[in-house]
């Protein structure tokens, strides 16, 4: 039996198009949503991915700034930019495209982003906020496998999910957020024992560890759920997952693509938390009076 391929692609056009409604009904009240977005250096897939989160914003109807820095950059120049937008009520969120260079202690870049306007949720009281079970800003890349997971109805309570990969911008914040809906988690890295032993108990499997096809038909449940965050280049320029899809589809009864899955998904999660950036910062609307 072949698993469901859980299309990223489609699922995010459909919900780019009620954000889409929703940015234009903000806009027809005098506020245009805006993702500041900072890019440091020459790294290629950066500079690919900042440059169609730039594109998604516009297509959205929302307003994009772009800001450019080479590699050798002072950090304190970019810390200014940040501050100046921390301060500047036209723009609702702001993105520092990771990795930095060496020279950039990337925490103290991130803690430097206003909470409000953290719209990649990677700043710590944001992190709090989420660990508490109160997130002002979900992590975009788990935030769009929850969609994902949503769309097929995905049976959470209860379940067994295993995450593979334990970083700050995935795999931690995955794990908060299938807890909290139910699922006793567990949380897989390179220094697990036997990695298939904990994979073939999951329910819900979520690979991000950013290794090619390492995980194959033979580590998962029958029937299991299994969601590819992973994006590598082979050596032929092709891009793929951490999961070989070819001898996965066989035993997951659904499972997201590389490309085309998880991928899309987190920029549209990005445009949400944009959107609801701006939502939440609009202004009072003013006590009508009442006549005396
Ligand atoms: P990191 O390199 O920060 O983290 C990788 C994690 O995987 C680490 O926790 C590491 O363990 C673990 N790991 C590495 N090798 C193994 C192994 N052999 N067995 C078990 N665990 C292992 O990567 P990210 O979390 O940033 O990204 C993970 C993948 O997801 C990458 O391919 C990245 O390109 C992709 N990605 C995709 C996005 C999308 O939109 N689809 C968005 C963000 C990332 P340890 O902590 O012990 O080192």
């Amino acid at each position: 039996m072949s698993a469901r391929i859980i299309d990223g692609n489609v699922l995010s056009a459909t919900l780019r198009g009620q954000l889409a409604e929703r940015t234009a009904a903000l806009k027809a009240r005098g506020i245009t949503p805006s993702l500041a977005v900072i890019l440091v250096g020459d790294d290629p897939a950066s500079a690919v991915y900042v440059r169609n989160k730039v594109a998604a914003c516009e297509k959205t109807g929302m307003r994009s700034l772009h800001f450019s820095y080479d590699s050798a950059i002072d950090p304190a120049t970019v810390f200014v930019r940040i501050a100046e937008l921390n301060g500047d009520p036209s723009v609702h969120g702001i993105l520092v495209q990771l990795p930095l260079p060496k020279q950039f202690d990337a925490d103290a870049i991130l803690e430097a982003i206003a909470v409000e306007k953290d719209v990649d949720g990677f700043h710590a009281q944001n992190i709090g906020a989420l660990a508490q079970g109160k997130p002002r800003f979900i992590p975009c890349t788990p935030y769009g496998v929850m969609k994902m997971l949503a769309s097929i109805n995905a049976p959470l309570q209860g379940a067994e999910a295993v995450i593979v990969g334990r970083s700050n911008i995935v795999g931690k914040p995955m794990a908060l957020l299938l807890l909290a809906q139910g699922c006793t988690v567990t949380i897989c890295h390179s220094q697990t024992r036997d990695l298939a032993l904990h994979t073939r108990r999951a329910d819900i499997l979520v690979a991000a560890a950013g290794r090619p096809k390492m995980i194959s038909g033979d580590m998962i449940k029958p029937g299991a759920i299994v969601v590819d965050v992973g994006i590598n280049r082979l050596p032929d320029g092709k891009l793929c997952g951490d999961v070989d899809f070819a001898s996965a589809k066989e035993v997951a009864s659904a499972i997201t693509p590389v490309p085309g899955g998880v991928g899309p998904m987190t920029i549209t999660m990005l445009l949400t938390n944009t959107l609801e950036a701006a939502e939440r910062m609009q202004p009072i609307q003013s006590i009508p009076t009442t006549s005396r």
